[in-house]
């Protein structure tokens, strides 16, 4: 696994060496954190770490800022303006966006991920807060795109199980 520069350095605790080479990591099974096997090069001796996975997101002007789920909330909540969706299920939300963009095991993503990302918890939460989202982050350019949108909104609700044999149309785009 290569996540670059985001490892920091660790030292060796029986030898104080001041780096050791990772040999193995997995996140913890929430994804939070990295669980990691070192060996100290200088002294050859084993141990392990536990640390809170950085996860970056590189936005479109290209500066680099760390994952907040309060900036998924507020991008969110814009989108669920005048709709039924509550807080509580903002921060739900966010937390299995979160889990979802961790899973993936970077250390860097970029903003318009986490935007797509998004796409599928809140469908399932409400779909025209849905549609004012997906029209930003799939850069709708017409009306033409949120007719396919819905169109497929409207087949996968009425048939979820009916295959793809009569979505002529929204495949195309896919
Ligand atoms: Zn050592």
């Amino acid at each position: 696994m290569t996540a670059g520069t985001s490892i920091g350095t660790v030292r060796c605790p029986f030898c104080q060496h001041p780096d050791s080479r990772v040999v193995d990591s997995r996140a913890t099974d929430d994804g939070t954190a990295i669980r990691r096997r070192r060996q100290c090069p200088e002294c050859g001796r084993r141990f392990s770490t536990a640390e809170t996975a950085s996860l970056t997101v590189l936005k479109r002007s290209g500066v680099l800022e760390p994952f907040s789920r309060a900036k998924v909330v507020a991008g969110v909540r814009k989108a669920c303006q005048g709709r039924p969706v509550s807080e509580d299920q903002l921060a739900l939300l966010a937390q299995q966006v979160e889990e979802s963009v961790r899973a993936a095991g970077r250390a860097e993503v970029d903003a318009h991920d986490v935007g797509v990302t998004v796409l599928t918890p809140l469908r399932a939460l409400d779909e025209v807060a849905y549609l004012r989202y997906a029209s930003v982050y799939q850069a709708f350019e017409s009306l033409d795109d949120f007719e396919r949108a819905i169109a497929r909104l409207r087949s996968e609700d009425a048939a979820p199980a009916a295959g793809r044999a009569d979505q002529r149309e929204a495949t195309a785009a896919e």
